[in-house]
């Protein structure tokens, strides 16, 4: 079997960018014509549509938000212009807001890549528990199960105990859902006298939608037997990055120019830094350029081991409104959990105030075993912070252990603005 879903995943960073560019270039040039919001928003900002040849001069344009969209599409529905008119489009869908997006070409290999990526292919029977009304996601995870060569099981929303049913007799051997649906299945199951692990062959589940849980995916390996593996991506711009075997980030999918940004400028960060995803899926449909996801995440420039050369994003790190920038980095209250758990559930907080100009930043840490403290543990401490924040600590407080309280804030930002 093929170790890769198809040549451009082994790509040089080179060849892919160049072939990238030439297809954003030829987006924005073909957008221009077609799409009057498209121009409009190119003249506003004076910008001459040949001029946007490579993604570093996307840039030059603004970053839509999911709330900017919605109110484009309310003064102009249903794609505030943003389409080729010149296309029949086989489907639209709609996400809360409401938002309406016409499906990509059936040609586009939506999810195939993390199916593919996943392990998931013809000799697997796939239950989709994806919703299939109005919604994009279950007919576009559909199709992708489909170009893997898997025999998809459309049971949607169907309740846990329909599910459970067809898991045994149809010998479902993969899921594709949010983890939660499918731990309320696990729990179904043993409700109705079965042993998940014993009883029934599903050994695979793709996830999107929902966050995965360290511990739900310890347990769902571990527990249950499954192979688990994660998957992003957005209705209004489609897959943006899977998880491979390495399980060590997501591959960013090849259709999917994606930039990390300080949204407060819609500048790119250095590469590494925590940012914003902002996404341009490169298509003749639908000239959504610079989608900002609201989700902050890093990426990883590092070579995977699977063979895939595509950079990887760091998972979800959260939302911008909950992150906190100091001195021009971000840093965001899952960074500090990531933190916690690598000592031993450490209760600490991090608090930013201005001293001058210069932002400071304070850690304080429960001293809740006796080496912590010590020149050793702190150098130790600190070195593993700047690794997950990117951040430098400039005081470190200790606290006797019970002082932080489990219902305070990870992160305090004391300064005026
Ligand atoms: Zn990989």
């Amino acid at each position: 079997m093929n170790r890769l879903f198809d040549k451009k995943e082994s790509w040089s960073n080179k060849e892919r960018k160049t072939r990238q560019d030439e297809s954003l270039a030829g987006m924005v040039k073909l957008g221009y014509k077609k799409s009057h919001r498209l121009k409009t928003i190119l003249d506003e900002n004076k910008i001459n549509p040949k001029s946007i040849k490579t993604r570093e001069d996307l840039e030059k344009l603004p970053v839509t938000s999911r709330e900017k969209l919605v109110d484009m599409e309310m003064q102009e529905p249903p794609y505030a212009g943003l389409e080729n008119p010149a296309i029949q489009i086989d489907r639209i869908f709609t996400s809360p807001g409401p938002v309406y997006e016409p499906h990509l070409s059936e040609d586009d290999n939506l999810w195939a890549r993390a199916f593919f990526a996943a392990g998931v292919g013809p000799k697997d029977i796939a239950l989709n528990a994806f919703s299939y009304h109005l919604v994009a996601a279950g007919l576009t995870f559909h199709s992708g199960l489909r170009k893997v060569g898997a025999t998809v099981v459309p049971s949607g929303t169907s309740s846990s105990q329909i599910q459970v049913q067809l898991i045994k007799d149809l010998k479902v051997t993969a899921y594709v859902g949010t983890p939660s649906f499918l731990s309320a299945i696990i729990a179904k199951a043993g409700e109705m006298g079965f042993n998940f692990k014993k009883d029934f062959r599903l050994k695979k589940a793709c996830f999107a939608a929902e966050p995965l849980f360290p511990d739900m995916r310890r347990s769902f390996e571990n527990d249950y037997g499954i192979d688990t593996y994660q998957m992003y991506g957005a209705t209004e711009v489609g897959d943006v990055a899977y998880e491979c075997s390495q399980k060590n980030g997501w591959h960013i999918c090849e259709a999917t120019i994606v930039e990390i940004v300080d949204p407060t400028t819609g500048k790119n960060v250095a590469p590494g830094e925590l940012g914003e995803i902002v996404v341009t899926r490169l298509n003749e449909i639908f000239f959504l350029l610079r989608f900002g996801t609201g989700d902050l995440s890093r990426i990883i420039t590092d070579k995977c081991k699977c063979g895939r050369t595509s950079y990887r994003l760091a998972g979800i790190a959260g939302r911008i409104g909950d992150a906190v920038k100091v001195r021009g980095l971000f840093i965001a209250p899952s960074q500090l959990k990531l933190i916690q758990a690598k000592f031993n559930n450490l209760p600490l907080q991090a608090n930013v105030s201005r001293v001058g100009n210069d932002d400071v930043l304070k850690v304080k840490v429960e001293k809740i075993t006796p080496e912590i403290g010590y020149v050793a543990w702190e150098e130790k401490f600190k070195t593993i912070f700047r690794e997950v924040c990117t951040v430098r600590i400039d005081q470190l407080e200790y606290l006797s252990a019970g002082s932080i309280k489990p219902e305070d804030k990870l992160i305090i930002d004391q300064r005026k603005w």
